[in-house]
Protein backbone atom coordinates (compact mmCIF):
# COMPACT_ATOMS: atom_id res chain seq x y z
CA UNK A 1 0.00 0.00 0.00
CA UNK A 2 1.10 3.74 -0.51
CA UNK A 3 0.57 6.59 0.93
CA UNK A 4 -2.08 7.92 -1.47
CA UNK A 5 -3.86 4.51 -0.80
CA UNK A 6 -3.95 4.48 2.95
CA UNK A 7 -5.12 8.05 2.83
CA UNK A 8 -8.01 6.82 0.63
CA UNK A 9 -8.65 4.07 3.11
CA UNK A 10 -8.88 5.93 6.07
CA UNK A 11 -10.95 8.52 4.63
CA UNK A 12 -13.40 5.47 3.77
CA UNK A 13 -13.40 3.81 6.44
CA UNK A 14 -15.47 4.11 9.84
CA UNK A 15 -13.78 1.79 11.93
CA UNK A 16 -10.28 2.93 12.67
CA UNK A 17 -8.14 1.95 15.80
CA UNK A 18 -5.52 4.00 17.20
CA UNK A 19 -2.59 2.64 18.80
CA UNK A 20 -0.25 4.94 20.18
CA UNK A 21 3.08 5.11 22.96
CA UNK A 22 5.49 7.44 24.05
CA UNK A 23 6.73 8.78 20.77
CA UNK A 24 3.45 10.73 20.02
CA UNK A 25 4.29 12.84 23.01
CA UNK A 26 7.67 13.84 22.65
CA UNK A 27 6.80 16.51 20.32
CA UNK A 28 5.16 18.02 23.15
CA UNK A 29 8.53 17.88 25.42
CA UNK A 30 7.96 14.44 26.86
CA UNK A 31 10.87 12.21 26.51
CA UNK A 32 10.32 8.58 25.66
CA UNK A 33 11.76 5.59 27.01
CA UNK A 34 14.18 4.23 24.11
CA UNK A 35 15.41 6.85 22.32
CA UNK A 36 19.07 8.01 23.05
CA UNK A 37 17.57 11.15 25.37
CA UNK A 38 14.86 9.02 26.27
CA UNK A 39 13.74 8.27 30.32
CA UNK A 40 15.91 5.30 30.50
CA UNK A 41 18.88 6.96 29.39
CA UNK A 42 18.88 8.61 32.53
CA UNK A 43 17.07 6.79 34.93
CA UNK A 44 17.29 3.25 36.64
CA UNK A 45 13.76 0.67 36.02
CA UNK A 46 12.33 0.29 39.39
CA UNK A 47 9.88 -2.42 39.23
CA UNK A 48 7.08 -3.69 40.59
CA UNK A 49 8.35 -6.56 42.83
CA UNK A 50 11.12 -3.87 44.12
CA UNK A 51 8.54 -1.02 44.45
CA UNK A 52 6.33 -3.48 46.76
CA UNK A 53 9.32 -4.68 48.83
CA UNK A 54 11.97 -2.28 49.38
CA UNK A 55 11.45 1.11 50.80
CA UNK A 56 14.80 2.18 49.54
CA UNK A 57 13.25 1.16 46.02
CA UNK A 58 9.81 3.54 46.66
CA UNK A 59 11.92 6.40 47.53
CA UNK A 60 14.34 6.27 44.06
CA UNK A 61 10.58 5.80 42.00
CA UNK A 62 9.09 8.38 43.90
CA UNK A 63 12.30 10.69 43.08
CA UNK A 64 11.92 10.02 39.59
CA UNK A 65 8.86 10.55 39.71
CA UNK A 66 8.50 13.96 41.14
CA UNK A 67 11.46 15.22 38.72
CA UNK A 68 9.13 14.03 35.43
CA UNK A 69 6.17 15.39 37.12
CA UNK A 70 6.25 18.98 36.62
CA UNK A 71 6.92 18.64 32.51
CA UNK A 72 4.34 15.66 32.13
CA UNK A 73 1.47 18.34 34.01
CA UNK A 74 2.29 21.34 32.02
CA UNK A 75 2.64 19.69 28.84
CA UNK A 76 -0.18 20.46 25.58
CA UNK A 77 -1.29 18.00 23.09
CA UNK A 78 0.44 18.20 20.02
CA UNK A 79 -0.17 17.87 15.83
CA UNK A 80 -0.68 14.09 16.57
CA UNK A 81 -2.89 13.85 19.51
CA UNK A 82 -4.98 15.94 17.87
CA UNK A 83 -5.10 14.63 14.31
CA UNK A 84 -6.55 11.74 16.86
CA UNK A 85 -8.84 13.63 18.26
CA UNK A 86 -10.15 14.82 14.97
CA UNK A 87 -10.52 11.06 13.54
CA UNK A 88 -12.87 10.72 16.47
CA UNK A 89 -15.05 13.68 15.65
CA UNK A 90 -15.80 12.57 12.90
CA UNK A 91 -17.08 9.44 14.15
CA UNK A 92 -14.08 7.20 12.68
CA UNK A 93 -12.27 5.94 15.62
CA UNK A 94 -13.54 2.63 17.24
CA UNK A 95 -10.82 3.39 20.06
CA UNK A 96 -7.60 5.57 20.95
CA UNK A 97 -5.60 2.78 22.58
CA UNK A 98 -2.79 4.05 24.12
CA UNK A 99 0.43 2.86 26.38
CA UNK A 100 1.15 6.52 27.32
CA UNK A 101 0.38 7.87 31.02
CA UNK A 102 -0.15 11.49 30.23
CA UNK A 103 -3.41 12.24 29.58
CA UNK A 104 -2.92 13.80 26.69
CA UNK A 105 -5.13 12.36 24.11
CA UNK A 106 -8.05 13.12 26.37
CA UNK A 107 -6.68 16.86 26.68
CA UNK A 108 -6.87 16.72 23.04
CA UNK A 109 -10.41 15.63 23.14
CA UNK A 110 -10.69 12.14 22.44
CA UNK A 111 -13.19 10.22 24.87
CA UNK A 112 -13.16 6.88 23.92
CA UNK A 113 -9.25 6.06 25.17
CA UNK A 114 -8.26 2.92 26.52
CA UNK A 115 -5.16 3.26 28.55
CA UNK A 116 -3.21 0.37 28.81
CA UNK A 117 -0.67 1.22 31.53
CA UNK A 118 -2.84 3.60 33.54
CA UNK A 119 -2.40 7.30 34.08
CA UNK A 120 0.01 9.42 35.74
CA UNK A 121 -2.36 11.89 36.60
CA UNK A 122 -2.96 10.34 40.16
CA UNK A 123 -1.66 7.90 42.56
CA UNK A 124 -3.30 4.53 43.94
CA UNK A 125 -3.33 3.18 47.24
CA UNK A 126 -2.26 -0.69 46.30
CA UNK A 127 -4.42 -1.90 49.75
CA UNK A 128 -7.51 -0.13 48.96
CA UNK A 129 -7.76 1.62 45.95
CA UNK A 130 -8.04 5.31 47.40
CA UNK A 131 -6.67 7.68 44.60
CA UNK A 132 -5.10 11.38 45.25
CA UNK A 133 -4.01 13.59 42.92
CA UNK A 134 -0.68 13.69 41.82
CA UNK A 135 -0.09 16.94 42.93
CA UNK A 136 -0.91 16.19 45.83
CA UNK A 137 1.45 13.35 45.98
CA UNK A 138 3.96 14.97 44.70
CA UNK A 139 3.91 17.47 47.28
CA UNK A 140 4.03 15.10 49.98
CA UNK A 141 6.91 13.74 48.70
CA UNK A 142 8.64 17.45 47.83
CA UNK A 143 7.85 18.46 52.27
CA UNK A 144 9.49 15.53 53.54
CA UNK A 145 7.22 12.34 52.68
CA UNK A 146 9.90 10.52 50.49
CA UNK A 147 7.77 7.36 50.20
CA UNK A 148 3.73 8.02 51.11
CA UNK A 149 1.48 6.23 52.23
CA UNK A 150 -2.52 6.15 51.62
CA UNK A 151 -4.39 8.64 54.56
CA UNK A 152 -7.10 5.65 54.95
CA UNK A 153 -5.27 2.64 55.37
CA UNK A 154 -1.89 2.94 55.60
CA UNK A 155 -1.08 1.37 52.36
CA UNK A 156 1.61 2.06 49.61
CA UNK A 157 0.93 4.81 47.07
CA UNK A 158 1.88 4.65 44.23
CA UNK A 159 1.37 6.80 40.84
CA UNK A 160 -1.80 4.64 39.12
CA UNK A 161 0.55 3.75 36.43
CA UNK A 162 1.22 -0.08 35.32
CA UNK A 163 4.87 -0.97 36.25
CA UNK A 164 7.01 -3.63 34.50
CA UNK A 165 5.88 -6.50 36.45
CA UNK A 166 2.26 -5.56 37.68
CA UNK A 167 -0.60 -7.13 36.05
CA UNK A 168 -2.18 -5.42 33.27
CA UNK A 169 -6.01 -3.46 33.85
CA UNK A 170 -8.22 -6.71 32.78
CA UNK A 171 -10.66 -4.58 31.48
CA UNK A 172 -8.53 -2.04 29.63
CA UNK A 173 -6.71 -4.98 28.11
CA UNK A 174 -10.13 -6.66 27.00
CA UNK A 175 -11.54 -3.56 25.72
CA UNK A 176 -8.41 -3.04 23.47
CA UNK A 177 -8.86 -6.69 22.30
CA UNK A 178 -11.67 -6.18 20.72
CA UNK A 179 -11.53 -2.75 19.40
CA UNK A 180 -8.25 -4.68 17.78
CA UNK A 181 -10.49 -7.59 16.46
CA UNK A 182 -12.97 -5.59 15.13
CA UNK A 183 -11.20 -2.45 12.98
CA UNK A 184 -10.38 -2.21 9.47
CA UNK A 185 -6.86 0.27 10.27
CA UNK A 186 -5.04 0.14 12.61
CA UNK A 187 -2.61 3.12 13.16
CA UNK A 188 0.51 2.20 15.42
CA UNK A 189 1.98 5.48 15.87
CA UNK A 190 5.04 6.03 17.71
CA UNK A 191 5.89 2.76 19.75
CA UNK A 192 8.41 0.87 19.47
CA UNK A 193 5.88 -2.36 19.65
CA UNK A 194 8.49 -4.42 21.92
CA UNK A 195 6.68 -3.75 25.22
CA UNK A 196 4.20 -7.03 25.70
CA UNK A 197 1.36 -7.75 25.12
CA UNK A 198 0.67 -3.98 23.94
CA UNK A 199 2.52 -5.10 21.08
CA UNK A 200 -0.05 -8.49 20.42
CA UNK A 201 -2.41 -5.79 19.40
CA UNK A 202 -1.20 -4.93 16.06
CA UNK A 203 -0.69 -8.13 15.16
CA UNK A 204 -4.50 -9.09 16.14
CA UNK A 205 -5.81 -6.70 14.13
CA UNK A 206 -3.29 -7.53 10.97
CA UNK A 207 -4.83 -11.29 11.61
CA UNK A 208 -8.36 -10.47 12.08
CA UNK A 209 -7.94 -8.84 8.23
CA UNK A 210 -7.15 -4.70 9.21
CA UNK A 211 -4.81 -2.98 7.30
CA UNK A 212 -1.87 -2.29 9.61
CA UNK A 213 0.05 1.31 9.29
CA UNK A 214 2.69 2.44 11.07
CA UNK A 215 4.20 5.90 11.99
CA UNK A 216 7.54 5.28 13.94
CA UNK A 217 10.83 7.52 13.56
CA UNK A 218 12.39 3.78 13.67
CA UNK A 219 12.15 0.86 12.55
CA UNK A 220 9.83 -1.69 14.78
CA UNK A 221 9.86 -5.56 14.97
CA UNK A 222 6.68 -5.30 13.54
CA UNK A 223 7.47 -3.85 10.08
CA UNK A 224 7.34 -7.13 7.94
CA UNK A 225 3.89 -7.37 8.57
CA UNK A 226 2.63 -4.12 7.88
CA UNK A 227 0.79 -2.90 5.19
CA UNK A 228 2.49 0.93 5.37
CA UNK A 229 5.47 2.26 7.58
CA UNK A 230 6.14 5.62 7.51
CA UNK A 231 9.84 6.32 9.34
CA UNK A 232 8.74 10.39 10.02
CA UNK A 233 7.91 12.71 12.41
CA UNK A 234 4.31 12.42 13.50
CA UNK A 235 3.16 15.72 13.94
CA UNK A 236 3.30 15.67 10.21
CA UNK A 237 2.93 12.58 9.13
CA UNK A 238 -0.66 11.48 10.81
CA UNK A 239 -2.29 15.52 10.10
CA UNK A 240 -1.74 14.67 6.03
CA UNK A 241 -2.70 10.78 6.49
CA UNK A 242 -5.82 11.59 7.86
CA UNK A 243 -6.20 14.58 5.44
CA UNK A 244 -5.89 17.45 7.66
CA UNK A 245 -4.27 20.20 6.08
CA UNK A 246 -1.25 21.29 8.25
CA UNK A 247 -1.00 24.79 9.64
P1 LIG B 1 9.21 3.73 23.46
O1 LIG B 1 9.93 4.79 24.20
O2 LIG B 1 9.65 2.33 23.56
O3 LIG B 1 9.20 4.06 21.90
C1 LIG B 1 8.86 5.30 21.38
C2 LIG B 1 9.10 5.25 19.87
O4 LIG B 1 8.66 6.48 19.30
C3 LIG B 1 10.58 5.08 19.50
O5 LIG B 1 10.70 3.98 18.62
C4 LIG B 1 10.94 6.42 18.79
O6 LIG B 1 11.80 6.21 17.68
C5 LIG B 1 9.61 6.92 18.34
N1 LIG B 1 9.46 8.39 18.31
C6 LIG B 1 9.77 9.26 19.31
N2 LIG B 1 9.40 10.51 18.94
C7 LIG B 1 8.87 10.42 17.69
C8 LIG B 1 8.33 11.38 16.79
N3 LIG B 1 8.23 12.67 17.09
N4 LIG B 1 7.90 10.94 15.57
C9 LIG B 1 7.98 9.61 15.24
N5 LIG B 1 8.47 8.67 16.07
C10 LIG B 1 8.91 9.07 17.28
O7 LIG B 1 7.68 3.91 23.85
P2 LIG B 1 6.53 2.85 24.00
O8 LIG B 1 6.50 1.95 22.83
O9 LIG B 1 5.35 3.65 24.32
O10 LIG B 1 6.91 1.99 25.28
C11 LIG B 1 7.39 2.52 26.48
C12 LIG B 1 6.44 2.56 27.68
O11 LIG B 1 6.74 3.75 28.34
C13 LIG B 1 4.99 2.67 27.39
O12 LIG B 1 4.42 1.53 27.83
C14 LIG B 1 4.45 3.85 28.19
O13 LIG B 1 3.60 3.36 29.22
C15 LIG B 1 5.62 4.43 28.89
N6 LIG B 1 5.91 5.86 28.68
C16 LIG B 1 4.91 6.76 28.55
C17 LIG B 1 5.19 8.11 28.34
C18 LIG B 1 4.06 9.08 28.20
O14 LIG B 1 2.99 8.84 28.76
N7 LIG B 1 4.22 10.15 27.43
C19 LIG B 1 6.52 8.54 28.25
C20 LIG B 1 7.54 7.59 28.41
C21 LIG B 1 7.21 6.26 28.61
Amino acid sequence: MNFNQAVELIAKSSRIVGFTGAGISTESGIPDFRSPNGVWANNRIIEYQEFISSRAGRIEYWRQKVAMWPEMRDAQPNAGHLAFAELERRGKLLAMITQNIDGLHQRAGNKNVIELHGTTVEAECLTCGARISMDEAVKRVEDGDPAPECDYCGGLLKPATISFGQAMPALAMKAAVEASQNCEVFLAVGSSLVVYPAASLPEMAKQSGAALIIINRTPTPLDGIADLVLNEEIGKALPLLIGMTVG
